[in-house]
């Protein structure tokens, strides 16, 4: 049997762990193809692709672009294309820029309660590429506030909170559009993950077919069992390649690699709508 997890962070985004360890945990794990797919960049791709090659590893390229159906978050990852188009290259670097200005008037906003500086949050950062409430959320456990990046989240960072900030994304169907422009196969991740009732709705689905979507994550740890039963149903009407992934992030969250996976049709079927 394959194992086949598409979608892995590493420290160039919210990971704990660089790209190269992040393929030697891949293997580790007994995984036979794993895709790096970062929060919108590519700048692990280098060094990811050259550890999993000397460790045997079926690598995929992907990226996983923040973006908004009419203002509700959606994850859509993105597999194989080429990251220097202008375009991708364009909509990624203005969702980063507008990232760091966001956790800026998130730190802003925390400073008048906490002991938290932007000084605590660009340390926490490290060479991250893409900024997010993770490192903000590292340098509330480091200033023992918190005990960990979830308890953040549910205290302090979550949407709702007084101290939550969105950013700039584009539009879940532009941003598909612009992918499939750059040949990239795209899946859109979790999407019935986070809030009650923040399901991402059916009609999305719709707009992001016509757009050129190829799949759905629908194995992922933030789904229930009900959940994934309704995705597939979804995937079945709209021809959708129904995926399964750990959202591995090292340390940064309980997610095991490998503890979601992808069949081997499938994967097969993602490699043919390249
Ligand atoms: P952002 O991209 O800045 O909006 O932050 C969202 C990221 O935070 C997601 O990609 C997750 O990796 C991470 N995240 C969300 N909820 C949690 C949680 N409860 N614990 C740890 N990390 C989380
Ligand atoms: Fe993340
Ligand atoms: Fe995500
Ligand atoms: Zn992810």
């Amino acid at each position: 049997m394959m194992r086949i997890d598409l979608h892995t962070h590493s420290a160039v985004s919210d990971g704990t762990e660089s790209p190269a360890e992040v393929m030697r945990q891949a293997a580790r794990a007994g995984l036979d193809v794993v895709a790096l797919c970062d929060h919108d960049s590519t700048a692990g791709w280098e060094e990811a692709r050259a550890e999993a090659t000397s460790l045997g590893l079926t690598w995929v390229p992907g990226i996983e672009v923040s973006a908004r159906f009419h203002g509700t978050s959606v994850h859509l990852l993105s597999y194989w294309h080429d990251p220097a188009h202008p375009e991708v290259e364009a909509m990624v670097a203005r969702t980063r820029d507008a990232r760091v200005h966001r956790a800026q008037a998130i730190v802003d906003l925390l400073g008048q309660d906490f002991p938290v500086t932007w000084a605590d949050v660009v340390e926490q950062a490290g060479g991250a590429v893409t900024v997010g409430r993770p490192h903000i959320a590292d340098a509330l456990v480091a200033q023992g506030i918190v005990e960990d990046r979830s308890a953040a989240f549910t205290e302090i960072l979550r949407p709702g909170s007084a101290y939550y900030v969105p950013h700039y994304a584009p539009e879940v169907v532009d941003a598909v559009t612009t992918m499939r422009a750059a040949g990239g196969v795209t899946v859109i991740a979790h999407p019935y993950a986070g809030r009650a009732g923040a399901e991402l709705p059916d009609r999305a689905f719709t707009r992001a077919v016509r757009a050129g979507l190829a799949g759905v994550e629908v194995d992922h740890r933030d789904h229930t069992h009900e959940q994934r039963g309704r995705l597939r149903g979804l995937a079945d009407r709209h021809g959708l390649i129904a995926t399964g992934s750990s959202d591995y992030h090292g340390a940064g969250k309980p997610n095991e690699l490998g503890e979601n996976l992808t069949s081997v049709e499938a994967f097969t079927s993602l490699q043919e709508a390249r």
